[in-house]
């Protein structure tokens, strides 16, 4: 049984960033001065009005993650605000995970060593490459030696628990550039890997130029090489799949994401920040909501009224179990069919009898109780999943 009381994770979204990336369509912005205590305040109100509400207050928090944007755009001093008043506003799990995103050439040893002081026990470095040309290509502000050096400060800070962000399927990028990230990014020991396919999303610079035809996406047999070569290297050095993008020593996944791809509860607060909530004691329905997106008029609406709502959503049965499927198969331990069942009242393939095709097809295989995709069932994970909408 789903209680409202059972833990939850909260996101944190700081929206600026030193200079907009050409692929990137998150919401984040670049500002002459960013308002970091005018915007911190906001968060602060914000997380304590939901905290006034019978259905958070009091509720276990099992992660926090500063997402954004660029997390590390924002003191130590400031991001110790929000934890010491979340430890004020909600009980802690015991091994609460709480992650930070920060871009090489945004921190230093100093800031390293502050988030730590502050509560941060997870780093996430944002390196994208280190091959220079790509990372230009790529509209990234920092070196790839501000990399190394980021990686290299986040050990000597004492941050056990980081992860490294790569990018690939870059254009120009060779398989012969990707060993070398891969490499590279391994000498430092990372417990957590996560490797991202570049997509060319609408409304971004990427996008217009692909449609003048000045870029062009990898061809298909090159993509998949890609991920098999990141699948392979990473298994050799016992990074573990765990999801179509993340890799993990056993034990050091990301609690954060996993409880998004659980379907478990998440409060979203800041700029354009999405929450989720389940609705029903079995967990069947839930509620998605999200918060302006302009940092200045979120930054308006909370000072008047705690919060800063735009948009909210009750997902009906029919979604409901789509968002189930398409968000746990992207596990590599997929779904469970029983806690499907427990959940909706009837098995996986008496709503979706494609299943049968994919398991026959080897796109799909089910173990015990378990439904998931096979290996290459996820190099095809994206046309499986319209199939759920
Ligand atoms: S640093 Fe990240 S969030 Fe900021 S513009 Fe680049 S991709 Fe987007």
């Amino acid at each position: 049984m789903v209680s409202e009381k059972e833990g939850f994770s909260l996101y944190v979204h700081i929206p600026y960033c030193v200079s907009k990336c050409p692929y990137c369509d998150f919401n984040s912005h670049v500002v002459p001065k960013i308002p970091e205590d005018e915007y911190n305040g906001a968060l602060i109100q914000e997380m304590a009005c939901y905290a006034q509400r019978e259905d958070w207050r009091g509720r276990k928090l099992k992660s926090i993650f500063f997402g954004g944007g660029t997390p590390s755009t924002f003191s130590p001093a400031s991001i110790g605000k929000i934890l010491e008043r979340s430890v004020s506003l909600f009980t802690f799990d015991r091994d609460v995970e709480i992650t930070l995103e920060a871009n090489p050439g945004t921190v230093d040893g100093a800031h390293f060593s502050g988030y730590r002081s502050c509560g941060v026990n997870r780093i996430s470095i944002g390196a994208q490459t280190f091959q220079s040309r790509l990372l230009k290509f790529l509209g990234r502000v920092h070196t790839a030696d501000e990399s190394r050096e980021a990686l290299k400060t986040v050990h000597q800070a004492g941050f056990e628990n980081f992860s490294v962000d790569l990018i690939y399927a870059i254009p120009g990028q060779s398989l012969a550039d990707l060993k070398a990230d891969l490499e590279e990014a391994l000498s430092f020991h990372p417990p957590h890997l996560s490797a991202y396919n570049l997509t060319i999303e609408e409304g971004t610079p990427f996008h217009r130029e692909y449609r003048q035809g000045k870029i062009r996406n990898l061809p298909e047999e090159e993509e998949i090489a890609m991920a098999e070569l990141i699948g392979e290297t990473l298994s050799r050095t016992g990074l573990e799949r765990y999801e179509i993008s993340n890799y993990a020593r056993p034990g050091w996944h990301s609690r954060h994401n996993v409880n998004y791809w659980r379907s478990g509860d998440y409060l979203g607060i800041g700029a354009g920040a999405h929450s989720y909530k389940q609705q029903q004691d079995n967990g069947a329905l839930g509620c998605r909501w999200q918060n302006e997106k302009s940092p200045a008029t979120y930054m308006e609406r909370v000072l008047k009224s705690g919060q800063a709502v735009v948009e909210r959503e009750q997902s009906d049965p029919a979604k409901a179990v789509a968002e189930f499927m398409f968000l746990g198969l992207r596990m590599t331990r997929g779904i469970s069919a029983q806690e499907f069942s427990r959940r909706f009242g009837k098995k996986p393939a008496e709503f979706y009898p494609q299943i049968r095709d994919w398991l026959e097809g080897g796109l799909m295989e089910q173990k015990d109780e378990r439904l998931r995709l096979t290996r290459r069932g996820l190099l095809v994970a994206n046309s499986i999943f319209v199939d759920f909408v």
